[in-house]
């Protein structure tokens, strides 16, 4: 979209608006990335006055710079607002009106005019607002998008229900369904990391690989914002969508070209050889106060925003197979957790031991491909240890970003999915069958959960996880660590 372009952001007064729509929407228009002309419209049922509305939208933009103060001045004029309801017609004429009066304002009058729509609304309101829109605010003759955020549905049955009642209104080619780690820098260089390293590559395979974590930490707990949560489960939050994305591209084939279709064709592909998470090889998690370096921490039970029974599962490890040719018999262990004792997520990938017999007890090679933070791919290897004996010593070759690039820029993830919508690319964005395939994968387990109540073993605040987690990952995934300590002597660059 070139120019005669307008974004309307429904759910203007929320959360996901202030805090990564808007900032995201300025980080694109400082750099000169929207189209020309760009105007962005917010609606939503609070009422708000024009200063009001400018307050919460640069609430999180960061403008440390005169030039960039300017900037976000010339941003706000072009930032304005519409108050109306969810579900009547009469709110989205409102709007329609709204629009109309920018539109007139184009320079170029004869060129079609262009609307995408940011869907930052509770999945409650969701289809009602699509379909509206499609009713009221569709743009006849120009280009017409949809940005939609997860959750897309709560199992298998209600994704359909939500796409089908989506798809009655929407073309797939209109709808952009977010998964924000597919925005993510090092989630895209995966692509690139496999497909353009023939050693690499080579190595991807069961011969080779003994076995793949995928690891997803966050240091804090719910804290007060436990309602939303305790309803989803980290399953659904992270481990069915983001880490799933992450093991699609990872495993997938090197697809025929770099198209949407044919990378999204290959996702869905690798998907499909992976039978539904069996409940046998699970390991469920709750965590519970503890003395942490940072003080005393609350147990998720003691947050008032969560039921005192609740058997949500706040940590949880999940063994997954890809029956293919490449991949049969390598376990793949997706781990997400919250309230551990930092935050990263990154791939481990883990080769095979080597023939025993002229070394002893030496170390696996193991790819780490660290997402966030602090992006980085280093390769554990075993080196002679420099001097006179033919000690080995675990070692690596790292590529840590910040060092390898300066001047590093890393955009947000929401900036590189907005401008690819924009674009119209819809390479990072989740198409209906992958969704579909995603949610049958997870929905026996999640199914089970629901019904039979499984409790969640206790963890503490702050540590790494339920005290079975290693015995877990070693029986189920193989993984061995390292009985030579590692250290890492350059954490001073970081
Ligand atoms: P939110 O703040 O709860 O809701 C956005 C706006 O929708 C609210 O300002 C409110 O606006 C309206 N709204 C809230 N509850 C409603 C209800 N029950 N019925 C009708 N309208 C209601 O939600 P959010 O955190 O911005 O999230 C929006 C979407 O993005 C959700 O689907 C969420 O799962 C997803 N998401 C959020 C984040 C995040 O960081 N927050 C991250 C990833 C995905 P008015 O009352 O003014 O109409
Ligand atoms: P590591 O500490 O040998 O291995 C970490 C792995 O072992 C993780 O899978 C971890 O699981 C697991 N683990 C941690 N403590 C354990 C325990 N007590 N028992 C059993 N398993 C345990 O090696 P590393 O993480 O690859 O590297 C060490 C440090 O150096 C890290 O902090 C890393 O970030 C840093 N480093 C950084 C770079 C770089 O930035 N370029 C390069 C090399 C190394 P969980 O994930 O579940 O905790």
């Amino acid at each position: 979209l070139e120019s005669n372009t307008l974004i309307v952001v429904l759910g203007a007064s929320g959360d996901l608006a202030k805090k990564k729509t808007f900032p995201a929407l300025f980080g694109l228009y400082n750099n000169g990335f929207l189209p020309k002309g760009i105007r962005v419209v917010g609606y939503a049922r609070t009422k708000m006055d024009e200063e009001e509305y400018h307050k919460r939208v640069q609430q999180y933009i960061k403008a440390p710079i005169p030039a960039m103060k300017e900037k976000l001045q010339e941003f706000l004029k072009i930032c304005t607002y519409v108050s109306g309801q969810y579900d009547e017609d009469d709110s989205f004429q409102t709007l329609e009106k709204a629009l109309g009066e920018i539109e007139s304002q184009y320079e170029d009058k004869n060129s079609p005019k262009n609307r995408v729509f940011y869907m930052a609304l509770p999945p409650s309101v969701f289809t009602t607002v699509a379909a509206h829109l499609r009713k009221n605010n569709y743009s006849e003759g120009g280009i017409n998008r949809i940005i939609v955020e997860k959750p897309f549905g709560s199992d298998l049955a209600s994704s359909r229900k939500m796409q089908e009642e989506l798809k009655a209104e929407w073309k797939e080619d209109e709808i952009f369904r977010i998964d924000h780690y597919l925005g993510k820098e090092m989630v895209k260089n995966l692509l690139v990391l496999r497909f353009a390293n023939v050693m690499l590559d080579a190595s991807f395979n069961k011969s080779l690989i003994s076995n793949v974590q995928i690891t997803f930490k966050e240091p804090f707990g719910t804290e007060g914002r436990g309602g939303y949560f305790d309803e989803f489960g980290i399953i659904r939050d992270v481990m069915q969508n983001h880490l799933l994305q992450v093991l699609s591209i990872l495993t997938m084939e090197r697809p025929v070209s770099f198209s949407s279709e044919d990378i999204r064709d290959e996702k869905v592909k690798v998907l499909r050889y992976i039978p539904p998470i069996s409940k046998d090889e699970v390991l469920l998690g709750q965590y519970v106060g503890a003395e942490t370096k940072d003080g005393k921490k609350p147990g998720y039970l003691e947050d008032d925003t969560v039921p005192k029974d609740s058997i949500c599962p706040t940590f949880a490890a999940a063994v997954m197979h890809i029956n293919s040719p490449r991949w049969e018999g390598v376990p793949f262990i997706l781990k997400a957790g919250k309230a551990l004792n930092e935050q990263k997520t990154e791939i481990r990938i883990q080769y095979k031991d080597v023939t025993q017999g002229i070394f002893a007890e030496i170390t696996r090679n193991e790819l780490v491909i660290r997402v966030q933070p602090g992006e980085a791919v280093y390769l554990k290897m075993n080196s002679k240890a420099p001097g006179l004996s033919m000690r080995t010593v675990p070692t690596e070759m790292d590529l840590t970003y910040k060092r390898r690039f300066s001047d590093l820029k890393i955009p947000e993830a929401y900036e590189a999915l907005i401008l690819d919508a924009f674009k119209g690319d819809h390479s990072n964005f989740v198409r209906d069958d992958e969704l579909d395939i995603a949610w049958k994968i997870f929905t026996p387990l999640l199914h089970h959960i629901d019904e039979q109540k499984p409790k969640p073993e206790p963890y503490s605040y702050g540590s790494r996880g339920p005290v079975g987690l290693d015995d877990f990952t070693a029986k189920h995934g193989g993984y061995k660590r390292s009985e030579k300590p590692y250290s890492w002597p350059s954490t001073s660059v970081l």
